[in-house]
């Protein structure tokens, strides 16, 4: 894994250039500047991550919830004093936390269409223990519910779509970026995709060949991404048709390096990321909700069950 953005190899002296960079995006976040904005200035000034590749508002993000940055570690879900020198001080850490879980700003873990990551009994009801069903209805937001007596749950559950795929997105991007979780995860994909992964992928890519253009209509992607995306797509079109020739599956998930993956993840069909969370997570029990906390989710809802490495 790469060094974390603002420290040197050692992991705890800090390099005063990107430490630099780190208090200018808490600036530009804190002051109510955007995330893609951000991004893009700085690789338009040609400041790369410390793995040396361009920003994303993923990896953004990463760089500044990772409490390293203010001298301390994340020890079972608590912060405890690190060997760690601090880049930031905790108001401005805690200001930047609240942001980054505020639901409406995470753009990047969006539900796309009506593909949910977590359909097919990934998500269960802490009540009665039956599949969570994804459901839209009218105006109100994505909801991941119980169904109802007659259809055989308990109709007792509900959670916000995109508060609850956040939090596996932001635990699965964690794993795919530890090496040993990483080859297990291979091989669970190629058993996953055989044999008629290649032509699955083909839709894959042609729907993610729509999806471009809809985020480009958008607004979510500027031209020259969309160009540079649907030239990549069109590529991968053909090298898959050769390897489906060979019969040969490949997964096209980078080497284990946490920028990589997290770039990797952005650019898959959903389809496909869901394939990686089922991967990973056997699935995640949702318990009801004993008091509404202040914005988002109280984390303790969530009770884990991952497939083991
Ligand atoms: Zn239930």
């Amino acid at each position: 894994m790469s060094r974390p953005y603002g420290y040197a190899d050692n992991r705890t002296d800090i390099v005063e250039q990107e430490a630099a960079v780190i208090r200018r995006m808490a600036e530009h976040l804190t002051t109510g500047g955007h995330l893609r904005a951000l991004a893009t200035q700085l690789n338009d000034e040609h400041i790369p991550t410390a793995s040396n590749s361009s920003w994303h508002p993923i990896t953004i993000k990463r760089a500044l919830t990772n409490p390293r940055i203010i001298g301390m570690a994340d020890q079972d879900g608590e912060l405890v004093p690190s060997a760690t020198k601090p880049i930031l001080d905790r108001d401005t850490y805690d200001k930047l936390v609240a942001l980054f879980t505020d639901p409406a700003r995470s753009k990047f873990t969006r539900t796309n269409g009506r593909v949910h990551l977590l359909s097919g009994g990934i998500a269960r009801c802490g009540m009665c223990g039956s599949q969570l069903y994804a459901n839209v209805s009218g105006d109100r937001p994505d909801q991941y519910r119980c169904s109802k007596r007659a259809q055989g749950g308990c109709g007792r559950i509900g959670i916000k779509a995109a508060d609850l795929e956040a939090e596996v997105v932001e635990r699965v991007l964690a794993r795919l970026s530890d090496a040993v979780m990483r080859r297990e995860l291979t091989k669970a994909m190629n058993e996953l995709h055989a044999p008629n992964a290649a032509e699955k992928e083909l839709g894959e890519l042609e729907s993610r060949l729509v999806a471009l253009g809809e985020d480009y209509a958008d607004g979510i992607i500027e031209r020259a991404t969309l160009k540079a995306s649907t030239e990549r797509i069109r590529q991968r079109i053909e090298n898959v048709k050769l390897q489906a020739a060979r019969r040969e599956v490949l997964t096209d998930i980078p080497e284990p390096s946490a920028e990589q993956v997290v770039q990797w993840w952005e650019q898959a069909s959903k389809r496909r990321q869901r394939d990686v969370v089922a991967a990973l997570l056997d699935h995640v029990t949702v318990m009801p909700s004993q008091k509404r906390p202040l914005r988002g989710l109280n984390p303790d809802r969530l009770r884990w069950e991952w497939k083991s490495a």
